[in-house]
């Protein structure tokens, strides 16, 4: 089977440019994608990215920050965002609102820095504080651009995102029967972080969905739980172990499918889709919550076995960890946990501990 040819992010930049689009630096985690499209801002995530040298950013940091943000800082720092016309930095987590009072206190950026703060827990609550914070980020926008965008231009971005976030499930769901390996699967559903939705759809409608088999034969079915699957030669590892990843816990991934809002307020809407979408760390989701999502998804895609795949120094997920590798135990879904530095390779003990670990999973079969 050919390869799929995703354009980069670099390319896709440049196009979107060239169409006379404005082009956002955006930080992980939650933020509404179809708010920026509505001012014709082309939202590119910026998820470390990994690889690159930190050294500029720690003169800012403290070492203890988790290298998401240091990668995050130091791209800046050597002009990795030059092409954009403004920077968001969600407040999902301490570091990140850290990395947005540098932003904007120290390093002051040309461009301009937003930042939008996620609640926490699923309450109605959550969704006003949420709702009066993306009417705010509209008005920063609209300051911004110098466009104001009407309801019904809103409504048809938040319609077409919540129409993605379909495809994305529906693209999930095949998973088992696509002949896709795990990296190729998870190239596909990251390329969202940065394609506009309709060249997105495409590729998921050109991605080969069928095989004759059910699943890889033999091969035992993993859960990634985690940020994001950096380095990603985790993905490989698996694979080559005789695994494959059948679903994720991930924020960069399925963490971010969100379903349909219900208000007829596209503010509400939007916020609806983030605080209502699956449960996360940084959402602060119960123990509970994470835990019944983990074993539904582990019961619904015959996974064996979950990898905690964490960010070292990550707070967020190390709150959580010891409480939902017990709640899986208990349940008798076996776990492990990997610590990962995205600007590192994945360490010869992390592999040999995959290879451990699915060995004793085809044992158990
Ligand atoms: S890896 Fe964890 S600590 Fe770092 S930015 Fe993401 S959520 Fe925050």
């Amino acid at each position: 089977m050919p390869p799929i040819k995703i354009p980069s992010r670099k390319e896709v930049i440049q196009r979107e440019k060239s169409s006379g689009k404005d082009v956002a630096a955006i930080y992980p985690i939650h933020y509404p994608r179809e708010l920026f499209r509505a001012f014709d801002v082309h939202p590119v995530e910026v998820w470390g990215p990994p690889g690159v040298d930190t050294k500029m950013g720690s003169a800012h940091l403290q070492s203890y920050i988790c290298s998401v943000v240091q990668s995050g800082l130091s791209f800046y720092l050597e002009g990795g965002l030059k092409e954009v016309k403004l920077i968001l930095v969600p407040h999902c987590c301490d570091s990140l609102q850290g990395l947005g009072s540098i932003f904007k206190d120290f390093v002051k950026p040309g461009q301009e820095v937003l930042t939008l703060y996620i609640p926490r827990g699923i309450t109605e609550e959550s969704v006003r504080f949420l709702s009066d914070e993306i009417e705010k980020l509209y008005k920063s926008l609209a300051r911004v651009t110098g466009r104001a965008p009407a309801r019904e231009r809103l409504m048809e971005e938040i319609l077409l995102e919540e129409e993605t976030d379909a495809l994305v499930k529906d693209f999930y769901a095949g998973r088992k029967k696509t002949p896709l390996s795990s990296r190729e699967f998870y190239a596909i559903i990251r390329a969202r972080e940065y394609l506009p939705p309709r060249d997105y759809a495409r590729l998921l409608q050109i991605a080969p969905r069928q095989s004759p088999e059910s699943g890889p034969p033999g091969r035992v079915g993993i859960i990634v739980s985690g940020l994001l699957p950096e380095p990603m030669e985790i993905l490989d590892v698996i694979d080559e172990a005789g695994g494959f990843v059948v679903a994720d816990d991930l924020a960069c991934c399925m963490r971010r499918v969100y379903g349909k809002g219900a208000a007829e307020n596209p503010f509400k809407r939007m916020a609806e889709r983030i605080v209502q979408g699956p449960p996360d760390s940084t959402k602060g989701g119960s123990v509970d919550e994470i835990s019944v999502s983990l074993t539904g998804l582990t019961e619904a895609t015959g996974a064996r076995g979950v990898i905690f795949y964490n960010v070292k120094f990550c707070e967020p997920e190390d709150f959580y960890r010891p409480m939902l590798k017990k709640r899986l135990q208990n349940k008798g879904i076996k776990t492990l946990t990997l610590e990962a530095d995205i600007n590192q390779p994945l360490s010869q003990q992390a592999i040999t501990r995959v290879r451990a670990f699915i060995e004793m999973l085809k044992g158990e079969a």
